[in-house]
């Protein structure tokens, strides 16, 4: 590579690049970080600093950036076959394993899968695929899909439609049959009320809209386990439960959006599992290949399944890169050594446990209301009095002051709202993790002390 100073990159960058999520006026006048390289959990800047990457980069290295067999794993494959579609009744060695090794470490009852390149194309799938699964079973109005206020299923239209972030809906006009229900956001949105009770209640909200829509008009209710990019809400215990019972008894399909909590964030394969529920279908990318390749896709439960394969005619649906070589085998290599080093049953019983309790150390920080999280990720809510649970400041001042003191600190967290998040990767040592908790409590010293919280 040429040789180009920080100042040139960010330079470059800053005139000719549209970043995503970002505020582009602001962009062009105060420029970027550029990330030049990485190692193990660390990432470094094109100036050198070290920083812990509390973030997984975007939730998806979750083994880290040191997995060289992926590496190989990737560039044998460009050099064998660097591309083949699976249109047309063809395969490739790659997507036809990485099926089969998806369906080994996937729930029971998973038995198939579609590929696609990102969790967003994968949830615009799953839409194709529940509204073909009842067109087949001669239920063609069955086009409605339940999803939450607050939810993240991605950024094209339709998964942004799905999604209920309002700031983005603001944006942009969303697809007319997504209908949106509460978030199980106790401590935001519970109130005085009784954790398990809200829980029940939210919940049962999942009824009174398929009631409201007619059941014979809804497909389908879209949820991630743990919402992620909505500031890890952990939602109540008798939540999922009690969406289960409602599932069950009506006749619409579940998807589990499984993209941040897939491949062991929980301490499980997948969320459901965590949370002890069934879905239909679940939606994965992000670290399925360690985030070293772009790779999504639906796992398809067997009861749309027989029906899908039971169907005349094609499905009408699919992508270029679908079930791309090197893509695949970027996946074959992740899942391989996540077995082998039994990376889920490490993090399950060790890791996972001490950073959640290493974490809870912060409830008597005079800045956090709430610590919450499960497995390997979890958030600390700001607020500025226990009681009240008010906000320290306004626009989220406070948390985006905490993540740069942080990101000085040399720690990557992420600010969502007023909530600190975290989801380290799970290669992580307890001296990591101990590491992390010192650079973050160091932010939160320093947040305490600019906004004057007592
Ligand atoms: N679903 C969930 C739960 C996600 O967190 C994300 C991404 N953060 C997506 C879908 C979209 O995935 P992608 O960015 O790969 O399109």
């Amino acid at each position: 590579m040429t040789k180009v100073t920080t100042a040139q990159l960010q330079q470059f960058d800053r005139a000719h690049h549209l970043h995503p999520f970002t505020d582009f006026k602001q962009y062009q006048k105060q420029g970027g970080r550029i990330v030049s390289r990485a190692e193990h959990i660390y990432i470094y800047d094109h100036d050198g600093q070290q920083i812990l990457d509390g973030m997984s980069g975007l939730w998806c290295c979750n083994l880290g950036y040191s997995q060289q067999r992926i590496v190989e794993a990737v560039n044998s494959q460009l050099q064998q076959l660097p591309y083949y579609n699976n249109f047309f009744n063809c395969s490739n060695q790659p997507a036809a394993e990485m099926a089969k090794a998806l369906v080994d470490i996937s729930p029971d009852g998973f038995n198939h899968v579609f590929f696609t390149n990102s969790g967003s194309e994968a949830n615009d799938t799953n839409i194709r695929l529940v509204h073909r699964y009842y067109d087949l079973l001669e239920q063609p109005q069955k086009k409605l899909i339940i999803s939450r206020h607050n939810g993240y299923h991605g950024s094209t239209i339709a998964a942004a439609s799905l999604g209920g972030m309002s700031f983005m809906h603001e944006q942009f006009r969303g697809i007319d049959y997504v209908h949106h229900i509460d978030q199980p956001h106790w401590y935001a949105e519970g109130g005085d009320s009784d954790r398990n009770e809200f829980g029940l209640q939210v919940a049962r909200q999942l009824e009174k809209k398929i009631d409201e829509l007619g059941e014979e008009n809804v497909a389908a209710f879209i949820a991630e386990p743990i919402q992620g990019a909505g500031g890890v809400i952990v939602p109540p215990e008798t939540y999922w439960p009690e969406i289960q019972r409602i599932c069950d008894e009506r006749d619409i399909l579940l998807i589990s959006d499984e993209v941040i909590c897939g491949f062991g964030r929980t301490g499980a394969w997948f969320g459901c599992e965590t949370f002890n529920f069934k879905p239909d279908l679940i939606t994965f990318a992000k670290a399925v290949t360690n985030g070293y390749q772009p790779l999504g896709g639906v796992m398809v439960g067997d009861k749309v399944a027989s029906v899908l394969l039971g169907g005349d005619g094609e499905f009408g649906h699919g992508l270029t890169y679908s079930g791309h070589p090197a893509s695949c085998a970027a996946g074959i290599a992740t899942l391989a050594i996540m077995k082998e080093q039994r990376i889920i049953e490490r993090t399950a019983s060790d890791i996972a446990p001490y950073l959640q309790q290493q974490l809870r150390q912060f409830e008597d920080h005079p800045c956090v209301g709430e610590v919450r999280g499960s497995g390997m990720v979890a958030a600390l809510e700001l607020v500025g009095d226990k009681h009240s649970r008010a906000k320290i400041a306004d626009n989220s001042a406070a948390a985006t002051f905490c993540r740069d003191q942080a990101i000085a600190n040399g720690l990557m967290v992420r600010a969502v709202g007023d909530a600190m998040v975290t989801a380290p990767p799970m290669v992580c040592d307890r001296g990591e993790i101990d590491l992390l908790v010192d650079r973050l409590g160091r932010a939160l010293d320093a947040t305490a002390k600019e906004f004057a919280v007592k």
